[in-house]
C-alpha cells in the first residue's frame, strides 16, 4: 500500500522551498494579487480515500481547466455531432493564438485553446434554457456541492480586457462557426473561466473522468467512451504548447488553468489537484507540474 500522506507531505516540503515559484497572470487584472506563496493539493482515490497537504481549501479561479466541463457538459448534450465543429488535434501553440493554423476554415483545433472553448460555449448558449444557472448546476451536480459559484469580478475583469477572446469570437463569427451573438458567448465564456474552486472541489467535479463517467454520486453523466475520449484530449491538449512536456513529466491526461491550478487523473486510480500560483513561460503552474512530476515518479503511477 503506497503511503500517499507521506509522499504529498514531502513534496510539500520540497516544493515550497523553490526559490523561484514563476509569474502570476497579470493579463487579467483581478488575478494580479494573488500571494505566489500558496499551494495546496487535495488527492481522492477512487477507492474512496482522500488525502490532501497545503493550501487544498481555498478557493482559486479555475479559469481554463473549466473548458473541460464545459466539453463534458456539451458532449453529454450533443454526442459526436459535436465534432462538426471543432478538431481533437493539439494545437503547439499558445492557448490564446489566433493563426489561421490554429482556425483552419474557422475550425478550431481542439475544444481546449480558447477559440475551441469558445465554440463549446456557444454550443451550451445555444442548448441550454439559462447557460449560467445551469451549467452551475451541473458543475454542482457531478461534484455534489451547493457552494461552487462565479467571481462576478474576475468575470468583469476578463470582459474588459480580453481582447484576444473577442478577436478570437469574431473570427469564429465571420466563418460562420459561432450562433449567437459575440458578446453574449464571450459573457458565459468569462463567466466560466470565473469559477472558484477549492483543490478538494476540483478532485471531486473531475471524479467521473476517472470513473467511467459515473460522478460521485455514482450517477451516469457521460458515457465510457465519452469519458474515454475527454481525457486523450486532456492528455494531448491539456497544456497548450507544453502537451507534450507534461506527457513527459507527468504522464497523466490533465487540465491546467492560469489562476495556478492543475487537475490530473489517472482512469479508474485517482484524481489528483494542484494549485501554486505562478506560472511558467508557458502560462502552466510551475511548481503544480514539479509536484505532479514528483508524484507519478514518487507513486510510480502513470498511465505510461
Ligand atoms: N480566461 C482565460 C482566457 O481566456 C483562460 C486562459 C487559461 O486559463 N489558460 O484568457
Amino acid at each position: 500500500m503506497i503511503d500517499y500522506q507521506s509522499i504529498l507531505n514531502n513534496i510539500y516540503q520540497e516544493v515550497i522551498q523553490e526559490k523561484d515559484k514563476g509569474e502570476i497572470a497579470t493579463y487579467i487584472p483581478e488575478l494580479a494579487n494573488i500571494d505566489k506563496n500558496t499551494f495546496g493539493i487535495h488527492l481522492q482515490l477512487i477507492s474512496g480515500d482522500s488525502f490532501s497537504v497545503g493550501d487544498s481549501e481555498k478557493k482559486f479561479s479555475i479559469q481554463s481547466i473549466s473548458k473541460v466541463l464545459s466539453l463534458a457538459l456539451a458532449i453529454s448534450k450533443v454526442g459526436t455531432n459535436i465534432w462538426n465543429r471543432l478538431d481533437v488535434e493539439p494545437s503547439g501553440n499558445p492557448f490564446n493564438h489566433l493563426s489561421l493554423l490554429e482556425l483552419e476554415k474557422g475550425i478550431p483545433r481542439n475544444p481546449f485553446i480558447n477559440s475551441g472553448a469558445i465554440v463549446i460555449a456557444d454550443i451550451l448558449v445555444s442548448l441550454l434554457d439559462s447557460p449560467k444557472i445551469d451549467f452551475l448546476a451541473f458543475i454542482r451536480e457531478i461534484s455534489g456541492d451547493s457552494g461552487i459559484d462565479y467571481n462576478y469580478k474576475v468575470a468583469d475583469s476578463e470582459k474588459k480586457t480580453g481582447f484576444n477572446n473577442y478577436a478570437a469570437a469574431n473570427l469564429l463569427k465571420s466563418f460562420n462557426n459561432l450562433e449567437n451573438d459575440v458578446d453574449v458567448v464571450l459573457d458565459f465564456y468569462f463567466h466560466q473561466c470565473s469559477i472558484e474552486m477549492t483543490c478538494s472541489q476540483l478532485t471531486k467535479a473531475f471524479y467521473l473522468l476517472a470513473n467511467k463517467g459515473k460522478c460521485l454520486a455514482n450517477n451516469k453523466i457521460l458515457t465510457k467512451s465519452q469519458a474515454k475520449r475527454i481525457n486523450a484530449i486532456m492528455l494531448t491538449c491539456g497544456f497548450y504548447d507544453e502537451a507534450g512536456e507534461f506527457a513527459f513529466e507527468v504522464g497523466l491526461p490533465g487540465k491546467s488553468g492560469v489562476g495556478g491550478g492543475i487537475v490530473a487523473l489517472l482512469p479508474n486510480e485517482f484524481i489528483i489537484s494542484v494549485w501554486a500560483p505562478g506560472l511558467n513561460e508557458r502560462g502552466n503552474s510551475k511548481l503544480g507540474m514539479q509536484a505532479l512530476e514528483q508524484f507519478t515518479t514518487q507513486t510510480n503511477q502513470s498511465i505510461f
